[in-house]
């Protein structure tokens, strides 16, 4: 099964894949993560992208759907892979259309991610990571259970990125409004765009997906 999460900064796409790779263990590709270790790395991709980011703007088509076929084809073909943070826009989609079908994959859900966009900057400006394993948290939402140390890893360094500022954040929404928001009619036409509250409690979210996914294996 491959599946698209679509939703704007902030909207838990990162939260619920990383609950779909524990639960299903489908694989997730974050082209958000991916760039950030190759700004991290300072490879040539990283050198190009990092200014971008920070700016809240877009990186080129080109290399991400680069990263996101060389990823791929680091792959089981019987994997299942979640999309988050790609396509982000229509020539994005349309390269995931040719990436996929190259591999003899196929495209079974768009799930979108619907969220009041005044939650969000909330929630970004909350957000942090452990440093070890990546576990996401939140200064208000999801705190570790132990004050300082991650449930997951009990690593405790935590971190926070860089373009998670409000001005930032206001690019990167309107970005997505601008740029990734019109790509749903294209999988609309096909009909397989779910939405799911984005605003309901984290586990209330899992639970949607959940359903969404197991209703198209019978
Ligand atoms: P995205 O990957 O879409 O940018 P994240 O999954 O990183 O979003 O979530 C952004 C922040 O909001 C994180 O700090 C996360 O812990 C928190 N969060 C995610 N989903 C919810 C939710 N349903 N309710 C409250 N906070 C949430
Ligand atoms: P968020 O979790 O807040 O939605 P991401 O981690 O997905 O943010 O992305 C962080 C930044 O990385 C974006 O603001 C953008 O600069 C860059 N980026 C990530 N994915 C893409 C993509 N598919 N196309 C272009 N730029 C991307
Ligand atoms: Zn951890």
């Amino acid at each position: 099964m491959n599946i698209i999460l679509l939703g704007p900064p902030g909207a838990g796409k990162g939260t619920q894949a990383s609950r779909l790779v524990e639960s299903r263990g489908m694989v997730q590709l974050s082209t958000g993560d991916m760039l950030r270790a190759a700004v991290k790395a300072q490879t040539p991709i990283g050198l190009k992208a990092k200014a971008v980011m920070e700016a809240g703007e877009l990186v080129s088509d080109e290399i991400v759907s680069g990263i996101i076929g060389e990823a791929l084809d680091g792959l089981g073909a019987g994997t299942g892979v979640i999309f988050d943070g790609y396509p982000r826009t229509e020539a994005q989609a349309h390269s995931l259309d040719a990436i996929l079908a190259d591999r003899g994959r196929t495209l079974d859900h768009v799930i979108e991610l619907d969220v009041d966009e005044d939650a969000l900057v909330e929630r970004i400006t909350g957000r942090f990571t452990c440093a070890s394993c990546g576990e996401g948290y939140h200064d208000s939402f999801k705190q570790p259970k132990v004050e300082g140390e991650c449930d997951k890893c009990h690593g405790h360094e935590f971190k926070r990125r860089p373009d998670d500022n409000e001005e930032t954040v206001r690019t990167r929404m309107a970005e997505y409004r601008a740029k990734t928001a019109p790509i749903l009619p294209i999988y609309e036409a096909r009909g397989i765009v779910s939405r799911v509250d984005g605003m309901a409690d984290m586990d209330d979210v899992t639970a949607a997906i959940a359903a969404i996914l197991d209703s198209s294996k019978s």
